[in-house]
């Protein structure tokens, strides 16, 4: 969803990818046509989709794939279902796939696809049609080695059987064709929590460098879905006291710490966290506020703006969410003393997970759950250790070393493969 910068400026998640990419861009000199190619997507598409509705009449959807670069391999990347998604939104999310599989190192590039419609207020039937409606638009472009889906916001593993059925159908049985399945349709160990597994790990890598047990340490999480309830999990399993957390209807404090099971719980009984007794209820948006160690953007982007800057109580923020900070916002972090871990390193549990489910599909084995977290611990960790040595060695941001270390796999790989020639 769009917000309003201090500089009144509006900000999408293609501008904001693109003010990202131009700051490390910069740094690494990379010429104008260079630019162009790693800036723009490959493809877009944007499809009308008709669904007949369970009173009968017909709604008309608009959903979009945008492909932004499959250099390193197959384009991937979530689904999400929203009444705020746009083309430019998409466009921005997909180019964040392509530079949080190259920092992870997965053989795979960037896509994004959305919906715009209120999933919360559709039946299950409705959002079964809307599915395949929509995988009826966009087969021609998808397939294991083209194009892969998987969950995002307010889609999940249901969506992902309908769409692997949808395709299968035209295409034959092809589990690899979407990730995020349920595990009797060929999804894999670990990866419904993975996303949060994976923060969890990164937050915990982050307690150590700074010579902290993670017992000593408070949390405030905002976004209770997938991502952010996981996170909570993970982190109060290691010991970190999360002392907030909030959906999109409120927002619950607890100084001495939530019980995130119980809250967990609540949320699937009610459909909210509204009315949970586990702590102070407070309007949501405090939460982003509280007084905490680590602060968890785990929902849409442009949580943290300039309107909320200076209430800021972090000193660490990790971006569970894709793009939660304003572009025009960060540059003002650290005057604050407020680090940021950037989304690509810290949300990329998720497609981690997702690339090992496609190579499961692909062998047609599945590997143990204790083979799955060994493995995602290794990708996490390695890409945090690679991103903290850089932006140390060059005094710069870790989103900035991030970004140089993501952009010079891709551009490598361009001009191995000879797309993208080089002018020396
Ligand atoms: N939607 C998740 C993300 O933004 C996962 C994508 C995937 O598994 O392909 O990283």
């Amino acid at each position: 969803m769009k917000d309003i910068s201090d500089s009144g400026f509006s900000t999408d998640c293609h501008k904001a990818s693109i003010m990202q990419f131009d700051r490390a861009a910069d740094m690494m000199e990379l010429d104008g046509e260079l630019r162009q190619w790693l800036n723009t997507s490959f493809r877009e598409l944007s499809v009308r989709i008709p669904v007949t509705m369970d009173d009968g009449c017909v709604r008309v959807f608009s959903g979009y794939r945008v492909q932004h670069n499959n250099v390193r391999g197959p384009h991937k990347g979530g689904l999400r279902y929203h009444p705020g998604v746009s083309l430019g939104d998409i466009r921005g999310l997909a180019a964040w796939m392509t530079w949080k599989c190259a920092l992870l190192d997965l053989p795979l590039g960037g896509a994004k696809g959305g919906i715009t419609c209120n999933p919360k207020e559709m039946s299950s039937g409705e959002l079964e049609r809307l599915t395949r409606e929509y995988i009826h638009g966009i087969s021609d472009l998808i397939g294991p080695s083209k194009d892969i889906p998987a969950p995002d916001i307010n889609t999940n593993a249901r969506i992902m059987g309908w769409i692997m059925d949808e395709y299968s159908r035209r295409q034959g049985y092809s589990p690899g064709v979407v990730t995020g399945k349920p595990i009797e349709l060929g999804g894999s160990p670990g990866r419904e929590d993975a996303t949060g597994k994976g923060v969890s790990m990164i937050v915990s890598r982050w307690a150590e460098k700074e010579n902290r047990r993670l017992d000593q340490t408070s949390a405030a999480v905002q976004g209770f879905g997938n991502v952010g309830y996981h996170a909570a999990f993970h982190l109060s399993r290691l010991g970190c006291k999360i002392v907030a957390v909030s959906d999109s209807t409120t927002g619950i404090i607890n100084k001495d710490g939530l019980d995130v099971e119980a809250a967990g719980r609540y949320k699937k009984d009610n459909g909210s966290l509204s009315g949970f007794v586990g702590g102070e209820t407070v309007d949501q948006s405090e939460v982003l506020t509280s007084k905490c160690d680590y602060l968890i953007p785990s929902a849409l982007q442009n949580a943290i703006h300039g309107g909320n800057l200076e209430k800021l109580q972090a000193r660490v923020i990790f971006e569970a969410a894709n793009g939660p900070i304003c572009p025009y916002t960060e540059p003002k972090l650290p005057e604050r003393g407020i680090t940021v871990l950037p989304d690509i390193l810290v949300n990329g549990g998720g497609v981690t997970v997702s690339y090992f489910e496609w190579v499961q599909n692909i062998q047609h084995f599945q590997w143990k759950d204790e083979t799955i977290q060994i493995e995602l611990q290794a990708v996490m960790y390695r890409a945090f250790d690679k991103v903290i040595a850089l932006a140390e060695k060059r005094n710069i941001s870790y989103r900035n070393a991030a970004y140089i270390l993501a952009i010079d796999k891709v551009v490598q790989a361009g001009h191995l493969r000879g797309i993208y020639k080089s002018r020396s």
